[in-house]
């Protein structure tokens, strides 16, 4: 039998946890249920998992706290569930590392929609599987970025990123050029619908968690320069 992929549910309300655990049931999903952050940090360190559907209040801290701390160790796709319908809430979940977002109250449909989209964005969730092992280089002659964009997913150093929407982009563009010094503003324009409507800081943010996502892959390789006042640039391949 095919393995099913192993969702991790991180949200303190058993009620809501039931209703996930059987909509991801019986959508073909293995799920589990953690009740607290350091319950779901836990079980994402005991073995690996394709998708976190992380509660932003949970009793023990924040849902963007417990994913920075994922985020340290793994580029596994998130999708926060928040009760609060702010575009703040929104656009801090995404800048922390989350892949998508969900308010409450969702229906169980929606949410197992936007799981499986989240994890054909992403790869089908091989991306982070591993928690514990920080991979090393495993194929230098292999170009370092793959950028695959039917499916919006971008291989780095033979391992597939759980990016999100602006990441992807981002990456995208400057992996189309290694060397080539962007701009924010030309960065801003190449991922951006509405560039006019971001700022320069919007750019920073998802870099920086692009850098994080790069890490795992490559702790030490660095591979997205910064060029004092003019932007940023894709190391060559070396
Ligand atoms: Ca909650």
């Amino acid at each position: 039998m095919e393995e099913r992929p192993r969702i991790l549910i991180v949200e303190d309300e058993p009620a809501i946890a039931d209703t996930l655990l059987y909509a991801l049931k019986t959508e073909g999903f293995d799920p589990e249920w953690c009740a607290t952050g350091r319950a779901g940090v836990a079980a994402l360190a005991a073995k690996p998992f394709a998708l976190v559907v992380l509660d932003v209040g949970l009793p023990d801290g924040s849902g963007f706290d417990v994913c920075k701390e994922i985020r340290l160790r793994s580029a596994v796709p998130v999708i926060f569930l928040t009760a609060r319908n702010t575009e703040l809430d929104r656009v801090l979940g995404l800048e922390l590392g989350g892949d998508d977002y969900l308010v409450k109250p969702f229906s169980p449909r929606e949410l197992t929609a936007r799981v499986k989209a989240v994890l054909r964005r992403t790869g089908g969730g091989t991306a982070g599987t591993d928690f514990h092992v920080i991979r090393e280089n495993q194929n230098p002659v292999a170009a370092e970025f793959v950028v695959d964009d039917e499916r919006c997913v971008i291989r780095y150093r033979d391992t597939a990123l759980g990016l999100t929407r602006y990441e992807f982009r981002l990456l995208r563009a400057l992996a189309a050029k290694p060397g080539r010094v962007y701009s924010r503003d030309q960065l801003m324009a190449a991922a951006w619908e509405d560039p006019g409507a971001s700022l320069d800081r919007t750019v920073d943010a998802h870099i920086k968690t692009l850098r994080a996502k790069l890490r795992v892959v490559a702790p030490d390789a660095d591979p997205i320069q910064t060029h004092r006042g003019l932007g940023y640039s894709l190391r060559g391949s070396s």
